[in-house]
C-alpha cells in the first residue's frame, strides 16, 4: 500500500515511514501534484473532507493526533502492522535503505556504532544517510507499542 500525504501531515508521514509504508510528503503541493501520484495508485491521506472528495479511494483523517491517524488508517485499509519492515526506509526521502560497506562506513558513522553492530548499519541511497539501532530508534520503538502496535 503507497500513501500521499497532504502537506498538513508530516509528522503521519514520519511515523508511516518509520512503519516501512511508502508514503510520499512535500510541505507543499501545487494544485497539479496530487492528480498523477493518485493515478500512479498512491491513496490520499488528508484532514480535509474537500480534498479528500475530489480523489475516490483516498482517506479523510478524522483526528488530529498522530496515534489517531495512524488507527484509523489501520482500520480502514485492515493493514497488520509488521515489525520485520519497520526501519527499512529513509524517514525523510521515503527510499528503501540498502546495506552498505564496512569501508564507507568509517567516514559517517560513529565509532560505537560501527563497533557494537556493523551489520544492522543501512544507507539511503538518496541523501546518503546512515541509520542504525539506538537509543533515538529504541524510542520511537516504545512510542509505537505505546500506540498499541
Ligand atoms: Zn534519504
Amino acid at each position: 500500500m503507497k500513501f500521499l500525504a497532504d502537506s498538513m501531515l508530516g509528522r503521519l508521514a514520519k511515523w508511516l515511514r518509520i512503519m516501512g509504508y511508502d508514503t510520499r510528503y512535500q510541505s507543499f503541493y501545487t494544485k497539479e501534484d496530487f492528480g498523477p501520484l493518485v493515478q500512479d495508485k498512491r491513496t490520499l491521506l488528508s484532514r480535509h473532507a474537500k480534498t479528500t472528495a475530489r480523489y475516490p479511494g483516498s482517506l479523510m483523517l478524522r483526528s488530529e493526533h498522530v496515534q489517531g491517524q495512524l488507527y484509523q488508517i489501520r482500520t480502514e485499509f485492515q493493514l497488520e502492522p509488521d515489525r520485520l519492515r519497520w526501519f527499512t526506509r529513509c524517514l525523510i526521502c521515503n527510499v528503501l535503505l540498502k546495506k552498505t560497506q564496512a569501508e564507507h562506513l568509517r567516514l559517517s558513522v560513529p565509532d560505537y556504532v560501527l563497533y557494537e553492530n556493523p551489520s544492522q548499519i543501512r544507507v539511503c541511497p538518496s541523501c546518503g544517510r546512515h541509520f542504525w539501532p539506538g537509543s533515538h530508534r529504541e524510542r520511537m520503538i516504545r512510542q509505537l507499542e505505546n500506540w498499541g502496535f
